[in-house]
């Protein structure tokens, strides 16, 4: 990870548009989760980075086509790291923001369910990529919680499938193939519209159409803050970019904007 060495003045600037900022949406990525125990996938150490084949774990055509893929899916959700998990620096500070007032909207890439579990309120969460706390069938409306599923697999199942109809059940994350949902796609647009401030935190801002958030955001006047490890796809269109831990960076900047 590199060590921050930003100029002062970027610092500042950033903290006092956060402080003007009267509508703040932020928009997270698995960088925020990964001081909680929880690998991220494209960075230095992330899954896909070191083992590409990881890949095709999320991805929907392997999944319906081939049990084997799916059978690996269940143990990994099984054996994932979310279960021990606990928020990190970034989740709680996020969390403290919104208590200022000015957080609109928080878009989350992540999957974990840590920003409810650090205080942020579900109104204001919009799980873009779903969540693998619940399972979902894929052919019909059936939904049970993540351990339900996960009892099937201790009792011997390795590729359970839906009690009501039979078909392929899958954690209930977006994968790739698979369209988001209209509805939470729709409100995400609007708040990048209606914000005054874009914050995006740990994500290489790469994967659509949630990093299209930040040109729809750019084009409708607002300011792009951009705070990762590296450089983000977004940088170009961004008023500022903290390079450095979010887990330094964020308390510097958001607790700084949120006492002026
Ligand atoms: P990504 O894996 O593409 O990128 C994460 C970024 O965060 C990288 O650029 C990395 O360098 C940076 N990062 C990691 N730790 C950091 C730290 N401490 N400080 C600053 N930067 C740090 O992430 P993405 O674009 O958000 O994810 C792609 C997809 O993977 C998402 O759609 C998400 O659904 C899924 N995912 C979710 C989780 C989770 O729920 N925690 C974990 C892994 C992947």
């Amino acid at each position: 990870m590199t060590e921050p060495d930003i100029p002062d003045t970027k610092l500042d600037a950033a903290r006092n548009w956060l402080s003007a900022a009267q509508r703040v949406l932020v928009l997270t990525g698995a960088g925020l989760s990964t001081a909680s125990g929880i690998p991220d996938f494209r960075g230095p150490q992330g899954l896909w980075t070191r083992d590409p084949d990881a890949e095709k774990l999320s991805d929907i055509r392997y999944y319906l086509t081939d049990p084997n893929i799916r059978r690996k899916a269940w143990l990994s959700r099984r054996d994932s790291p979310v279960w021990q998990a606990r928020p990190g620096l970034g989740h709680e500070v996020l969390a403290r923001f919104e208590q200022s007032g000015r957080l609109d909207t928080l878009v989350t890439q992540n999957i974990d369910g840590l920003h409810q579990l650090a205080g942020s309120s579900g109104e204001r969460v919009i799980e873009i990529h779903g969540t693998i706390r619940e399972v979902a069938c894929l052919n019909c409306s059936y939904r049970v919680a993540m351990q339900v599923v996960l009892k099937r697999l201790a009792a011997g199942e390795d590729d359970p499938d839906c009690p009501d109809c039979g078909g392929i059940l899958k954690s209930a994350t977006i994968s790739f193939g698979q369209s988001l949902i209209a509805q939470d796609l729709a409100r995400a647009e609007q708040a990048a519209r209606d914000c005054d401030l874009l914050l995006a935190v740990g994500s290489t801002l790469s994967v659509y159409p949630v990093a299209g958030l930040a040109p729809i955001a750019k084009q409708s006047g607002a300011r792009i803050v951009i705070v990762n490890g590296e450089p983000t796809a977004m940088d170009e269109i961004a008023d500022a970019v903290l390079l450095g831990d979010l887990n330094e960076l964020l308390p510097s900047v958001l607790d700084g904007a949120a006492h002026q």
